[in-house]
């Protein structure tokens, strides 16, 4: 399959450009390598996540522990496990958000 690929490829790029060989492999080579480098791309700006103030809103660099702009806390905040259902909630509440179950 790979190589029909190519093959397909070369004859494009020799319709299209009326290149040689060198051209064609060129060609394939770019064809290859671009998604990998898109991937590459897209797991660098995951990389570079914002983290947003849960006190005032204002966006952050995902590296600081506190908000720039009001000295919030950014850490994620800490699950409790409900001991009925077993879903995360978050630390702050007293009580399961998914069944109503008294959180310790
Ligand atoms: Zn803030
Ligand atoms: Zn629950």
């Amino acid at each position: 399959m790979a190589m029909q690929y190519m093959k397909e490829t070369a004859a494009e790029l020799k319709g299209a450009e009326g290149g040689g060989a060198a051209a064609a492999g060129v060609g394939a080579g770019i064809g290859l390598t671009m998604p990998f480098i898109m991937a590459q791309q897209m797991q660098r700006a995951q990389a570079q996540q914002l983290l947003v103030c849960p006190s005032c809103g204002a966006k952050n660099p995902a590296t600081v522990k506190f908000c720039g702009s009001c000295g919030a806390s950014l850490a994620p905040p800490a699950k409790v496990v409900c001991p009925n259902c077993k879903t995360e909630n978050p630390a702050t509440l007293k009580f399961c958000g998914n069944c109503g179950e008294k959180l310790s």
